[in-house]
């Protein structure tokens, strides 16, 4: 059955339509979804998560498989739909169904330690910044991420230095992954069709040696706070005293007057350490 036919069942099935609020654009794309199951499967992992697993353009290829399986969604007839199908089947690997804001759950014990966890979904775009930036900074990271953005949030994670969208998204973002673009989506890829084009990225973790993570976040978004002044007001304003930050920007060979797009990832991790470690 194609995906078009499959979300054309399940909704009939369940009654409903595709609500706004809660960015339901749901894949149609058996293309789209191929590529992604391909990019999940390929990957070693003891646990997958799915947030907002909807009627299941992706679940239903991801549902059987040798790894504990978590689906994270809001929406009350589709956690009901999957809550049944969970009932249904007993597997030797433990499925289960959250029914909760993905911002707002409990990923401390929803992340498995000591295992590969990995995280799939096509993002409701109320949702994927905030979600990119508080997977990048789990104590317990996940090991990977297959995520479909709209193509602007995409283009901001991967940007560069100097580049006009380039910020705290693709600072946070590069610092803890290791970013791939999968592929482009076209509106005509979900229905609804969405105004604008998406974009699949896979995240690897990349190792690191900050280990408050929170703290470095903070420090990244203290550095972007006006991000058309000078970094050194900015962290001024942060409470850093500007003798020590004078000496640590000599120190690291960066002009007093760099502002925060003209930072590349490795220098804003430089400089954290410079100024929290020492
Ligand atoms: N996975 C399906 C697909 O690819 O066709 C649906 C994707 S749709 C873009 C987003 C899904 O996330 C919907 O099922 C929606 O109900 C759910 N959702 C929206 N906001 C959510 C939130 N804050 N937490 C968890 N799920 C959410």
């Amino acid at each position: 059955m194609t995906t078009r036919e499959y979300l054309a069942q399940v909704l009939e099935l369940l009654q409903v339509d595709a609500k706004k609020s809660l960015g339901q654009n749901f894949l149609v794309s058996d293309h789209v979804v191929n590529k992604i199951i391909t990019a999940v499967q390929k990957n070693q992992m003891d646990h997958l998560i799915e947030i907002g697993p909807g009627p299941g353009a992706l679940t239903r290829h991801l549902f059987e498989g040798d790894y504990q399986l978590t689906l994270i969604e809001l929406d009350r007839m589709f956690s009901k739909y999957w809550k049944e199908k969970l009932e249904e089947k007993v597997g030797t690997f433990q499925k289960v169904l959250i029914e909760q804001d993905a911002l707002r759950a409990d990923w401390d014990s929803i992340i498995l330690k000591g295992k590969n966890n990995f995280l799939v979904s096509n993002l409701p775009y109320q949702i994927s910044s905030s979600i990119l930036i508080d997977r990048s900074i789990d104590e317990n990271p996940l090991v990977g991420m297959a995520l479909m953005f709209q193509k602007e949030v995409a283009q901001r994670i991967k940007s560069n230095s100097k580049d006009s969208n380039y910020g705290m998204l693709s600072v946070v973002a590069q610092t803890f992954w290791k970013i791939e673009t999968l592929l482009e989506a076209s509106s005509g890829d979900f229905s609804p069709s969405p105004k604008v084009a998406s974009r699949v990225l896979t995240f690897e973790r990349k190792e690191t040696q900050i280990i408050d993570k929170k703290r470095f976040l903070k420090f990244v978004k203290q550095c972007f706070v006006h991000p058309r002044r000078m970094m050194i007001g900015n962290l001024q304003e942060g409470h850093l005293v500007k003798d020590q930050l004078l000496q640590v920007f000599k120190e690291l060979e960066i002009s007093e007057k760099t502002r925060p797009q003209e930072l590349k990832v490795i220098q804003f991790e430089k400089l954290y350490f410079k100024l929290y470690s020492s």
